[in-house]
This record gives structure tokens, C-alpha cells and sequence, in this order.
């Protein structure tokens, strides 16, 4: 596949539809009024639910072809979740729609106040390759939960399940209020011109940047999901087998090409021996039980080797690259360099840093000293320790004695912090992110008092700073 290739917009529904056409009619389908009704909204949640339960062959099909993905894990990672994701929106929609009364204060009176959310337009969803569904549709869950119009922009680097879901969209959800546009970097660079409702992109920090300014122009809200380097602190008195094959697991996950996946380990000094060769037993197994899912193309496996070439640490399984299968095994680095490119840059592939640290306190340092992460994980078998890591580092999300898992929880917000990222969504936060909360007053006109207006009679000042209890001078 040529990385760079330029690509032409391809708009789902109709191949020659250009941008502006398409904003059109969405826009048109949104003034209308037909998404921000209740029952449209959970038709669209339910057709998206049918979407991935009735196509699951397919899109795991294509899943495989642009990632060589085990199907059991695309079904884990992608389906199940873009499913429960919707599930969770139906169950809640009807409460999270009811408006929220708020107390009048006596300068107000009398009068009814409360707010009521409602969707923002039309938005636009941009998401990476690495979990090519997931991270397309369960925006879109929130999105219309919310009852917007959306532009879906899957990434080009998966091009097979970029063209699935160009074609399913269509025909599962209201075509004239969901659209999927393709292309490549040409082409995401055209969206981002247009002024938009909303804007959540995913991917990297980088882009993250340039989709920043590029949203500036018109003061579109972002959500930015981005990466770097999520650590993972592993105490003296963690459960080791469990926390090397969980590390394991995690890191292995997706050959690493997870947002979340545990970055590098900072391990206490004590257990670093016993670790690092539990982690190195798990990381062999993991990699001979199964066909190893493909790095996404040959720049990126290109850039992971170059990350093995100077990074001044000890190799402790054998490199095997397979550049037509674009396939990486498994290595672990003991005591890289701290400025080599291993630990400065987001890995994001099967390579995993081991360092020791004296104490979980230096561990706390070292995460303190640099950018704050997308996850971080701590494996402690003490609540103390626990509560220590959780209340003096800065993350995005956190899960404790795993990794990964914590994003599996519908209800619970996903989103970065500083560079990782801005916003979030999943369940009610996605609703929240796709939705503005407006605030009402509603003041009744009878017994209308002229004392309200100017000249206000002496009497009235006196009995409003009486009642707002404002000290007299
Ligand atoms: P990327 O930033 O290269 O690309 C993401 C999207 O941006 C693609 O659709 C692409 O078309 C577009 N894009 C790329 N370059 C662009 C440019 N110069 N101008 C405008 N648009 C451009 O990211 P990626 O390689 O697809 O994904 C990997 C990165 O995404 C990693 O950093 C990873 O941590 C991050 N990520 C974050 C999350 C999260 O939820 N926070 C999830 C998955 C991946």
C-alpha cells in the first residue's frame, strides 16, 4: 500500500457527491428538526447496533485485511464495543434528554428555571486506524444520542474497513443525516476548512495540533483523543505472575497499536529481576500461540525498527521482523536511555521498555516529569500505594492490577488530559460532548410590577438588599 498515496473525497451514499452538497443536505436533514426527536435517535442507535450484529462477518473480514486482525479480538475490541456502547445510550436516553430545573434566586423571581441540552448541528467524527470501527462509530453513538447530523471520516491507512463502512452506514442509519467520507490526508484537510458544530478527532498529537488550528479558524469545539506515553508502575508488592501476563497481554494487544497500551513499566528496584523475566516468559507465549495481528504499514514498521537502533538498553527477546507480512515480534528493552527516541516517543508497537526505580515515589517522579499520559497503571497489591499513584499523577483514565479494561466501561468518560487529549465521550459524557446545555428562564407576565423598572423606589432597594441579605453599609 502506497502510505502517501493522494485520494480522491468519496462520499457514501453517492460517489460523486462533493463536500459542499453533502453539508447541504445534512444541514438540511438537522434545520428540519428530524434528528433532535427522541424516537429518530434511538432508531439511529438501534440501527447501528444492527449495523455491526448483522455485518460482523464482513467487517471483521476487512479488519483482518487492513490489520491482519484475529477475528475473536476484532470482535472484542470493535463490535462488542460499538454494540454496548449503543446499548448503554438507549437504556439512558430518555433520562439523560429530561431537562434539570435549577432554584430561582429572589432578583429572578418570579420565574421557572431550568436546562434543557440539545444536539449542536452538524459535527464531524475523524478517526484513526488502529481500532478502525471502535473508534469511528462509538463517537458517532454519542453524537446521535445527542441528535446531530454527523460527517464520519474513517482513516485511509485502513482502507478495506474505510470502504465497509462507507457502504453499511447508508444502510442502517438515516442517510440524509449520517454520511462517511473518505480519503486521505488531502481530504481530512478539506473538512477541516468547513466550519463545523463539533469536531472529535482521534489520532495523534501531531494532528491533534493541526486540527486544533485548523478548528480556531471558525471557533469549532474540539475533542481531541490522542496518544503518548502511557507508564505503567508495577510495586514490590504486586501479584508479579499476574502483572507480567496482564502486561503482557496488553502490550501484545493489537501488536501495541493501542492508545492505551502500556507504554514502558517502571518496576521497583527489588522485583525488576523477577519481572522483567516473567514479563519476557508471557511475551513469548503470547507471540508463538497466534498469528501476530500486522503492524498497519511499512512506514510505521519502519519507524518501530528505527526505535530499536540506538536506544542504549539490553534486548532481551530476539528481534523478528517480517516486512511482507508486516509482522513485529515481541521485545523487551532493559534500561533504555532516557533520551533516546525509545523513551521520548509514543512506541505504539510490540517494544516494551523495562526500567527499575528505587521506590514508587521516584516512579511518581518520573511520570511527574513528563507529558501527562493518556492511561497510567499501577499494579500494588496495597490500597496506600494505590491511593499514593491514583492522587499524585495526572492521567487520562487509570485501571489498577490491569490495563486496558478501564476504557471497556460504558458509563465511564474517556479522554486525555493536556497533551493526550481534551474532552471526552462513551456513555453520558459522549451524550454531553455532542449536546449544549442551554439554560431557560421562564417569567410569568402577569402582575407585572413597575417597581421592577427605573426609577426603582427607594422601598424596593431596600427589601431586595434586605432579601439577598446584603450587609448594610
Ligand atoms: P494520525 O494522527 O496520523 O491520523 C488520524 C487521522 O488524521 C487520519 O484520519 C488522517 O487522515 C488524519 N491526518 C493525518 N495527518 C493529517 C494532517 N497533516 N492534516 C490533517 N489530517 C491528517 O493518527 P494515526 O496514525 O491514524 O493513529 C495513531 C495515533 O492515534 C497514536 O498517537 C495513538 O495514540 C492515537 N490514538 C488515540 C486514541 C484515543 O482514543 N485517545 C485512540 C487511538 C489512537
Amino acid at each position: 500500500m502506497n502510505d502517501t498515496a493522494r485520494t480522491e473525497p468519496r462520499a457514501s451514499g453517492s460517489e460523486s457527491e462533493d463536500l459542499a452538497s453533502i453539508r447541504e443536505r445534512l444541514t438540511a436533514t438537522f434545520r428540519s428538526g428530524r434528528t433532535a426527536g427522541v424516537p429518530w435517535r434511538k432508531r439511529q442507535l438501534q440501527g447501528l447496533i444492527d449495523l455491526v450484529q448483522q455485518n460482523e462477518e464482513r467487517i471483521v473480514a476487512a479488519m483482518d485485511a487492513d490489520l491482519g486482525k484475529p477475528a475473536f479480538e476484532a470482535w472484542l475490541t470493535d463490535l462488542l464495543t460499538v454494540r454496548d456502547e449503543a446499548l448503554h445510550a438507549l437504556k439512558h436516553l430518555d433520562s439523560w434528554v429530561k431537562p434539570t430545573s435549577h432554584p430561582v434566586p429572589t432578583v429572578a423571581q418570579p420565574g421557572k428555571a431550568w436546562t434543557q441540552p440539545q444536539p449542536l448541528g452538524l459535527v464531524l467524527v475523524i478517526a484513526p486506524w488502529n481500532y478502525p470501527v471502535q473508534l469511528l462509530l462509538a463517537p458517532l453513538v454519542g453524537a446521535l444520542a445527542a441528535g446531530n447530523a454527523v460527517v464520519l471520516k474513517p482513516s485511509e491507512l485502513a482502507p478495506a474497513t474505510s470502504a465497509v463502512l462507507a457502504e453499511l452506514v447508508p444502510q442502517h442509519l438515516d442517510p440524509d443525516a449520517v454520511a462517511v467520507v473518505e480519503g486521505g490526508v488531502d481530504v481530512t484537510t478539506e473538512l477541516l476548512a468547513e466550519p463545523w458544530d463539533h469536531i472529535l478527532f482521534t489520532g495523534s498529537t501531531r494532528v491533534g495540533q493541526v486540527v486544533m488550528e485548523a478548528a480556531a479558524k471558525h471557533l469549532t469545539p474540539v475533542t481531541l483523543e490522542l496518544g503518548g506515553k502511557s507508564p505503567t508502575i508495577v510495586a514490590a508488592d504486586a501479584d508479579l505472575a499476574v502483572s507480567a501476563r496482564r502486561i503482557a497481554w496488553a502490550k501484545w494487544l493489537n501488536a501495541g497499536q493501542t492508545c492505551v497500551a502500556p507504554d514502558y513499566v517502571l518496576v521497583e528496584e527489588a522485583v525488576a529481576e523477577d519481572l522483567t523475566r516473567r514479563l519476557v516468559e508471557e511475551l513469548a507465549t503470547v507471540r508463538d500461540r497466534a498469528e501476530p495481528t500486522s503492524i498497519i504499514n511499512g512506514s510505521h514498521l519502519g519507524r518501530l525498527e528505527s526505535l530499536l537502533e540506538d536506544h542504549g538498553g539490553e534486548e532481551l527477546l530476539p528481534r523478528k521482523v517480517d516486512a511482507e507480512a508486516r509482522t513485529m515480534a515481541p521485545v523487551v528493552v532493559r534500561e533504555p536511555d532516557l533520551d533516546s527516541r525509545l523513551m521520548q516517543e509514543e512506541i505504539f508497537g510490540p517494544i516494551l521498555p523495562v526500567l527499575s526505580v528505587a521506590t514508587v515515589e521516584d516512579a511518581i517522579d518520573f511520570v511527574n516529569d513528563r507529558p501527562r499520559p493518556l492511561a497510567l497503571y499501577v499494579f500494588t497489591g496495597s490500597r496506600d500505594t494505590e491511593r499514593e499513584v491514583l492522587e499524585r499523577t495526572t492521567a487520562g483514565s487509570a485501571c489498577v492490577n490491569h490495563a486496558v479494561y478501564q476504557v471497556a466501561v460504558p458509563s465511564m468518560p474517556f479522554g486525555g488530559v493536556g497533551p493526550s487529549g481534551m474532552g471526552s465521550y462513551h456513555g453520558k459524557s459522549g451524550f454531553d460532548t455532542f449536546s449544549h446545555t442551554k439554560s431557560v428562564l421562564r417569567r410569568p407576565t402577569r402582575g407585572d410590577l413597575k417597581a421592577a423598572y427605573p426609577p426603582y423606589p427607594g422601598l424596593v432597594q431596600k427589601v431586595l438588599r434586605f432579601v439577598t441579605r446584603w450587609p448594610s453599609s
